[in-house]
């Protein structure tokens, strides 16, 4: 799935062209709209200072939250509107950015033609348009009629095929990728396609249910899977355990033996925490002990793995040179249970400093890297949940697809 990028083409492709970069600025705000996080922003920062330094005249539309409703009027919501990103890249980028207040038509033409080259501008929320989630092809050409080139960068975006990041392609030629999507492709592809070995992957978060099709697609490639977090207790039922209150799925038990049973067919080794810390309540003042994982009282709920699991998860991953996760080990959000994802966290930056490749891929599991404040010591986080699981399921994403084959 090699793909034409940005670094394809030439200075004179972009000198003086208006090109439209499909970007994720899909930021968390505050109540009065100011960006609390602005990592997707900084994160498309080379693509468009190479488009800048380049004399193109780049044009960058993003999607804002969920506008709702089936016209175009239902969804705009002054909330929704792009203007404190518009800001934000300004100060970032340390230069103007032309605000344009809808995304397609002449008003948006005649903005753009007054950019100079290097100049950047960004449209609105492209979601307040239906045709955008729909793909249809009117908007998407209507879209790409306002530049000569397009590139996608907008990873966490590629799993969806909207007329912004699939349907765009088939009317604006070259259609290539921007550094971020490539630089995601070649971590999150590069370590299962192609990994430095051992590679381990450690899987997590609450439902078994939600990484069926991620766990089938890494059993077919790791060396070691170690599994955490919800999922587990529905594991142990299935092995006939007494998981008490907490987390199980019933009509995922004879998935869970099958996913056993084709980790020792393919010859991965599957590990299972061998303690767990429980709770007699959901919450984060909540009383807990740890417990071996055939002596979890009734009445009491698994909410991390234990040290003794963290000690073997540890020992696993320490021949490592490969290791992707995906998924807290914990309720990390309470403090009390948050130790099993923590010190994972550690772990990885640790191997990072002796030369393993790690990737952190998931929305909650990217914040629990960050919470730890170990971020920076990964070789790569992911800016894409979604798209980075499914990514790592094997499937095909649509806004990778549209573009240019290299
Ligand atoms: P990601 O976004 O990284 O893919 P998920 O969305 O799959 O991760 O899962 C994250 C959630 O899983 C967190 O909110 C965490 O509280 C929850 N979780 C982890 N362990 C447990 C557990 N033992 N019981 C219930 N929820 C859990
Ligand atoms: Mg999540």
């Amino acid at each position: 799935m090699s793909k034409q990028t940005l670094a394809n083409l030439k200075a004179e492709d972009l000198a003086g062209k208006k090109v439209l970069v499909r970007v994720d600025f899909n930021v968390p705000q505050s109540e009065n709209g100011s960006i609390t996080d602005d990592t997707r922003i900084r994160a498309a920062l080379p693509t468009i200072k190479h488009l800048v330094n380049s004399g193109a005249k780049t044009i960058l539309v993003t999607h804002l939250g969920r506008p709702k409703g089936d016209t175009l009027e239902e969804r705009v919501k002054d909330k929704l509107r792009v203007n404190p990103i518009a800001d934000r890249l300004a100060e970032l980028l340390g230069q103007s950015v032309v605000k344009c207040d809808d995304c397609i038509g002449a008003e948006v033409s005649n903005q753009i033609a007054t950019l100079e080259n290097g100049g950047v501008a960004l449209l609105e929320n492209v979601r307040f348009y239906p045709g955008e989630e729909a793909n249809d092809p009117e908007f998407a050409k209507a879209l790409a009629s306002l530049a000569e080139v397009y590139v996608n960068d907008a990873f966490g975006a590629a799993h969806r095929a909207h007329a912004s990041t699939a349907g765009v392609a088939q009317f604006l030629q070259p259609a290539v990728a921007g550094f971020l999507l490539d630089l995601e492709l070649q971590y999150l592809s590069g370590a299962i396609d192609n990994p430095q070995r051992p590679l381990a992957a450690i899987v997590g978060g609450s439902k078994v249910s939600s990484k069926i099709g991620v766990i089938e697609a890494l059993l077919a490639k790791v060396n070691k899977l170690l599994i955490g977090g919800g999922m587990i207790f529905t594991f142990y039922k299935a092995r006939g355990l007494s998981v008490g209150k907490s987390l199980v799925e019933e009509d995922k038990l004879e998935l869970a033996k099958s996913l056993e049973a084709m980790a020792q067919e393919r010859g991965v080794e599957l590990l299972l925490p061998t303690d767990v810390v429980v709770a007699n309540q959901f919450a984060a003042d909540a009383q807990s002990q740890i417990v071996p994982i055939d002596q979890i009282p009734d009445g009491w709920m698994g909410l991390d793995i234990g040290p003794d699991s963290v000690k073997s998860f540890q020992s696993a991953l320490a021949d490592c040179k490969t290791v992707i996760w995906n998924g807290p080990m914990g309720v990390f959000e309470f403090d009390q249970f948050a130790k099993g994802t923590e010190a994972i966290a550690h772990s990885l930056a640790e191997l990072t400093g002796k030369g393993a490749i790690t990737i952190i891929g998931g929305g909650d599991s990217v914040a629990a890297v960050e919470k730890v404040g170990v971020a920076d010591r990964m070789s790569h986080i992911s800016t894409g949940g979604g798209a980075s699981l499914e990514l790592l399921e094997g499937k095909v994403l649509p806004g990778i697809a549209a573009l240019n084959d290299a």
